[in-house]
């Protein structure tokens, strides 16, 4: 008996021209945030489309255990999916609209109405709950979108951007929510753009380009894999071309930051301390600052390689 609650082995979709999902595997347990990234055109809402049984993978299986059933795809009473093209009616008024979704997704009519009375208080729109969606800020339309897809306590929820439109007061209020439904047994696939925010929440991540996994695991995992992994920030007295530096043996990247600073990201195993030295004969070091690099800079790397291989293979 499997323990996992959704399970991806070995899919692929391809269309006409692309292979838009190549050999992907990846399994999610319950109670947990998983976060599936890529670029632009890596295939994540392709994946997402075959998770929700709207279009059938050429291979490989995906496979839900909701409530104890293993099932291919959820009752619509076990599945809240948040989709990147938001899509409800513009013209209801929001309480109106919230319910009836609910009920489509077999809440009792008056659960529905609690229910959608407490989030509407909670996320500060209880004295607009009569006002039509289009009315609304976009950042308000996105809070009611997000409610639409939760309300009905789903096992599983798909939320494809849920930070778009948001300000970082409302993104911190989500971030706080989707921990909350994580804690209450929920199972969380997130698709999202803002590194930031994805690592401090996410509990696992894959990150994918051109259909196939690159990289796969929690954080501080998929950060060990990556090809640096120690940021090194130096403010210097010297305005100087950084170009110099991008052939060193020991520098992967190097960048000035707005307030002058320059901001090298070292190859895997390279010293710190040697590091400094060969940069100290060049510059006058006023300041160094040194710490692990993100989850941004982890994507961006990740990415670039790949396409450096795909560059490669292509010359060959
Ligand atoms: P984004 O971050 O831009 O939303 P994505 O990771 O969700 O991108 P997909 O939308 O899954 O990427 O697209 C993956 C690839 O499959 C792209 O090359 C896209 O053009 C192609 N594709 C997706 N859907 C179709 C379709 N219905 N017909 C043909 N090609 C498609």
């Amino acid at each position: 008996m499997i323990s996992n609650v959704l399970e991806v082995d070995t899919v692929t979709k391809a269309f006409e021209r692309v292979k838009a999902v190549d050999q992907l595997s990846f399994r999610i347990e319950r109670n947990e945030i998983f976060a599936l990234l890529g670029p632009n055109g890596a295939g994540k809402t392709t994946t997402v489309r075959m998770l929700l049984g709207i279009i059938r993978p050429d291979s490989g299986f995906v496979r839900f255990r909701l409530n104890g059933q293993e099932v291919a795809s959820p009752l619509s009473s076990e599945l809240g999916y948040l989709p990147e093209d938001r899509g409800l009616y513009k013209e209801l008024p929001i309480e109106k609209t919230l319910i009836y979704m609910g009920v489509l997704r077999r809440m009792r009519r008056a659960d529905a109405a609690k229910a959608t009375s407490e989030w509407l208080e909670r996320v500060g729109l209880k004295d607009r709950a009569k006002d039509k969606l289009e009315t609304l800020s976009k950042g308000n339309q996105q809070k009611v979108q997000f409610i639409s897809s939760i309300l009905h306590k789903p096992a599983f929820v798909i939320l494809d951007e849920p930070f778009s439109g948001l300000d970082p007061i409302n993104q911190e209020f989500f971030l706080g929510v989707i921990r909350e439904l994580r804690d209450s047994g929920t199972t969380v696939l997130l698709c999202a753009h803002q590194m930031n925010l994805v690592e401090r929440l996410a509990d696992r991540v894959l990150l994918m380009n051109r259909g196939r996994e690159v990289l796969q695991g929690t954080v501080p995992h998929i950060k060990d894999q990556a090809r640096s992994t120690q940021k090194v920030i130096l403010t210097v007295q010297e305005n100087i071309d950084i170009s110099q530096f991008k052939d060193s043996s020991a520098v992967l990247d190097v960048q000035r930051q707005s307030d002058g600073a320059l901001v090298f990201l070292l190859k895997k195993g390279e010293s710190i301390n040697g590091f400094l030295q060969s940069v100290s004969s060049k510059v006058t070091i006023t300041a160094i600052h040194s710490e692990q690099i993100s989850l941004h800079e982890v994507f961006v790397q990740s990415v670039q390689s790949d396409e450096g291989e795909l560059l490669i293979e292509n010359q060959k």
